[in-house]
């Protein structure tokens, strides 16, 4: 049942839409739209929530669904040139991701940051200086998350709910911290094109296209050309296949609408806490 709700919502009406550059051209007509996978979804944009359930895991790095739907996620931005560039390509396509941000990009480009909050899309805390926090102290993972909350704050009274850690580089303590300190889910990803190896444009593509699954969250970097000039495909190719793209907490509230009912979501244990009450089942 929650599961159709959840569904419907998604290819529900159109609420805080991209799409309101009307056509030049006459509105074609609704057989040709039914046909037209990209068609479809320009006239029926998500209306999921964006922010992550109650019951958020403590990390993710893909989530348990049926449905085509995957979340793809740029790090490192923003960018001045490119990660305009790639909102262009997405409020072409009504498609919503989700940017993790390091913090002193913010601070340099805020606009840009406006314009992602604006359209529709999630952001993501990257720390402050893109650092291994895995080879830091506690008070210097803390002074890195938060100055990096406090520059989204400043360019655009924004509070992220996710962090991805830089390098992938994660342990139980910086996951526990940054859970139980800051709320924050740690990302991580399931399809990896590496693209910051610059294999090219076309296998960029194809790894992303190749390695979609249902619930997939999938990784690239929106500071490098070639990746920029490789999503237009990937996105327009796996929209074909029928996969929508939602934010990553879009993700996690499917993943929880689609829980049979009367399940538990036992909250992560903080640390120090060895003994935790059971919860009544
Ligand atoms: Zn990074």
């Amino acid at each position: 049942m929650y599961l159709s709700i959840w569904l419907g919502i998604l290819m529900g009406s159109a609420s805080c839409s991209t799409s309101d550059k009307k056509p030049s051209s006459p509105v074609p007509d609704t057989a040709v739209l039914q046909d037209n996978p990209l068609a479809r979804r320009l006239n029926k944009p998500s209306t999921m929530p964006t922010t992550p359930p109650a019951g958020a895991r403590i990390s993710y790095s893909q989530v348990n669904i049926t449905q085509p739907v995957v979340a793809m996620t740029f790090d490192d931005g923003p960018h001045p040139s490119l990660t305009p560039k790639l909102l262009d390509i997405l409020k072409e396509r009504n498609i919503k991701c989700t940017f993790f941000l390091i913090g002193q990009n913010v601070k340099a480009y805020p606009k840009i940051v406006q314009r992602i909050i604006a359209e529709g899309h999630e952001i993501g805390n990257h720390t402050y200086t893109h650092c291994s926090l895995t080879s830091r102290s506690d008070d210097q993972i803390r002074s890195e998350l938060k100055q990096s909350e406090a520059a989204l704050m400043a360019a655009a009274n924004y509070r992220p709910q996710l962090i991805r850690p830089p390098y992938g580089a994660i342990n139980t303590r910086v996951k526990q911290l940054m859970f139980s300190e800051f709320g924050y889910s740690t990302i991580m990803w399931s399809v990896d094109p590496q693209d910051w190896r610059r294999p090219g444009v076309s296998v960029v593509t194809s790894r992303l296209v190749n390695g979609a699954r249902p619930g997939s969250i999938m990784l690239a970097h929106d500071i490098h050309p070639p990746t920029i000039q490789a999503v237009p495909a990937m996105f327009d190719q796996l929209i074909a296949k029928g996969y929508q793209f939602v934010t990553v907490s879009q993700l996690m509230n499917m993943e929880k609408a689609s829980m049979p009912v009367g399940v538990v979501i036992r909250p992560a244990v903080p640390m120090g806490d060895k003994d935790p009450k059971p919860l009544p089942q």
